[in-house]
C-alpha cells in the first residue's frame, strides 16, 4: 500500500485515492496545507493498485519524438484580457466544447478555494482562465473524466504536468477522445498560505472579496500583478510588493515535490504544453503589444492539426521547437530549495498573519520604487536592460520573473 516516507515523493495528484478499489485512502492536509494520501489499513486488501497508478513511483523514461511549436494570441480581446498569457487554453477549450465535449480545469469554489472542476459551455470557461498560483485540489475529477470518456464524450483535461501524468496513470489506457493540455509550472504554492493571505487581505479591508486574479494584466502583461476585486476598492500589487507573490517567487510557500519535480521535461505525454511568452519580439512583431502571448508545444500530430484549425480564434505563428524551448528553465529544471522555508511555515502557523507577513515581506519605500521602475521599464521596453540593475539592488534574495 502507498506510504509517503519522503514528502518530495508525492505531488498530491490523488490518483491513488481514486483508484483504490476499497476506497480506503484519504487525502489529509499536513501542517503546511498540502494534501497527502493516508491509508485506512484495516480496510486495505494489499492489492497494490495505489502504487501502480502513482506517477512518481512509475516514472517513464523520456523519449524524443517530433514536435511542432507556435506562439499564439487570442483574437477575442476580452478573453485575452482575462487569460494569463495569450489565451491559448481558451481557444483549445472552445473547440472541444463545440464538439460536444467537457473541459476540466482549475477554478474557484464559492469561498475562493481552488479545485479541479468541469464545464460544458463556453460561458463558464472564464472560471479556468488565469493561473491560480495555489495547488488545485483534484478531488474526484479523474474518476469523472473516466466516466465521461467511457460514455464516448470528448474530454479536455488541463492542469500542471504532475496532475496530467497522474490522470494518465490512473486511466491506465489511452483514450482517443481525451485531449490534455499542461501548463509549464514553476511550482505550486500551499493552500494554507492562500487562506492566510485571504485572512490578511480581510484584516486590511473588511470589504467583501469578489475575485482574485494572480496574473492580472492591470499594468500590462509583462508586469505580473495580483489583483483583488472588491465591492468598493480593488487591490493591484506586483511581485515587488505583494506578500503572496513574494513568498511564491522566494520558494517559501511551495510543495516539497516541486523541489524535485519528476515532470519537468521537453517530451511530454500530453497533447499540448503551454506557457508564457515574454520574448515575443524574437518570434512575431505583430503580437508584441503587451496584451499577452502563449507559447505552445504540440506533442502529437493531432495536436498540430487542432492548433492549425483554430485560426478563427487565434493569431498563430509557427516557430521551431528548438527555438521556443531555448533557455526555458521552468520547462526542464525544478526550482531551488529555500533555507527559510521550514521556519516560514512554523511562523505562518504560530504567528498572527500580519506579524508573520511583516517579518518576511516588509514593505519599504525601496519595494514601492522597484514596483514603479519595473512597471515603467516594461512599458518602455527596456526591462531586460534594467534587470541587471535590479539584480544589483536586490542581490539574489528574491527570485523574480
Ligand atoms: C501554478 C502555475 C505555475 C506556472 N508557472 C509558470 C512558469 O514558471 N513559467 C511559465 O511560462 N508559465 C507558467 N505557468 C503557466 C502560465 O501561467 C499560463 O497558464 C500559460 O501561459 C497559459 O496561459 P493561457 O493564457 O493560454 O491560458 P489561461 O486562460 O490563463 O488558462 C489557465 C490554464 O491553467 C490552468 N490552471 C490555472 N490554475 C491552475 C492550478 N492552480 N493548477 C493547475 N492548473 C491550473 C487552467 O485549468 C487553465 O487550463 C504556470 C501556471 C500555473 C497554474
Ligand atoms: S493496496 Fe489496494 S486496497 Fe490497499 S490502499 Fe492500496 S489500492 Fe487500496
Ligand atoms: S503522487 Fe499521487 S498517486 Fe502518488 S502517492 Fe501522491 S497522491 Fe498518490
Ligand atoms: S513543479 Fe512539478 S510537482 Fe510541482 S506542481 Fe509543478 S508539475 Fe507538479
Amino acid at each position: 500500500m502507498i506510504s509517503i516516507k519522503n514528502k518530495e515523493d508525492c505531488c498530491g495528484c490523488s490518483a491513488c485515492v481514486q483508484a483504490c478499489p476499497k476506497k480506503c485512502i484519504e487525502m489529509i492536509e499536513d501542517n503546511e496545507g498540502f494534501l497527502y494520501p493516508q491509508v485506512g489499513a484495516s480496510l486495505c486488501i494489499d492489492c497494490g493498485v495505489c502504487e501502480k497508478v502513482c506517477p512518481i513511483k512509475n516514472q517513464k523514461i523520456e523519449q524524443s519524438f517530433k514536435q511542432t511549436a507556435y506562439v499564439v494570441q487570442n483574437k477575442d480581446l476580452s478573453v485575452l484580457r482575462e487569460s494569463t498569457s495569450g489565451g491559448a487554453f481558451s481557444a483549445i477549450a472552445c473547440w472541444v466544447l463545440k464538439q460536444g465535449g467537457v473541459v476540466f480545469g482549475a477554478g474557484y469554489d464559492d469561498n475562493l478555494n481552488v479545485l479541479h472542476q468541469y464545464v460544458e459551455d463556453e460561458r463558464s470557461l472564464f472560471k479556468f482562465r488565469n493561473s491560480k498560483y495555489v495547488q488545485s485540489k483534484i478531488g474526484t475529477s479523474f474518476l469523472q473524466t473516466k466516466e465521461f470518456l467511457q460514455k464516448g464524450r470528448m474530454v479536455l483535461f488541463s492542469g500542471t504536468s504532475c496532475q496530467i501524468e497522474g490522470l494518465l496513470s490512473y486511466l491506465r489506457k489511452p483514450y482517443e477522445n481525451l485531449w490534455t493540455v499542461d501548463v509549464v509550472c514553476h511550482a505550486c504554492p500551499s493552500p494554507l498560505m492562500f487562506r492566510k493571505y485571504k485572512e490578511w487581505l480581510n484584516l486590511k479591508c473588511a470589504d467583501e472579496i469578489r475575485n482574485i486574479a494572480f496574473r492580472d494584466k492591470h499594468y500590462g502583461y509583462k508586469y505580473s500583478t495580483m489583483s483583488v476585486f472588491r465591492k468598493e476598492k480593488d487591490y493591484h500589487e506586483g511581485i515587488d510588493t505583494d506578500p503572496y507573490l513574494r513568498a511564491f517567487f522566494r520558494h517559501l510557500s511551495i510543495r516539497p515535490s516541486c523541489f524535485n519535480c519528476a515532470f519537468k521535461k521537453i517530451y511530454r505525454p500530453t497533447d499540448f504544453t503551454i506557457w508564457d511568452c515574454f520574448d515575443v519580439e524574437n518570434f512575431c512583431k505583430e503580437m508584441d503589444n503587451d496584451r499577452g502571448v502563449t507559447k505552445v508545444l504540440c506533442h502529437s500530430s493531432r495536436a498540430q492539426s487542432l492548433i492549425l484549425n483554430l485560426r478563427d480564434y487565434l493569431s498563430i505563428c509557427e516557430v521551431s521547437p528548438e527555438k521556443i524551448i531555448e533557455g526555458e528553465k521552468e520547462l526542464v529544471k525544478p526550482v531551488a530549495p529555500c533555507d527559510e522555508r521550514t521556519q516560514f511555515f512554523k511562523d505562518l502557523n504560530e504567528m498572527p498573519v500580519e506579524e508573520c507577513f511583516e517579518k518576511y515581506f516588509p514593505l519599504t519605500m525601496r519595494h514601492r520604487i522597484e514596483k514603479q521602475v519595473r512597471i515603467w521599464t516594461n512599458r518602455l521596453g527596456i526591462y531586460k536592460f534594467a534587470k541587471n540593475v535590479f539584480k544589483k539592488i536586490n542581490g539574489n534574495r528574491e527570485v523574480k520573473r
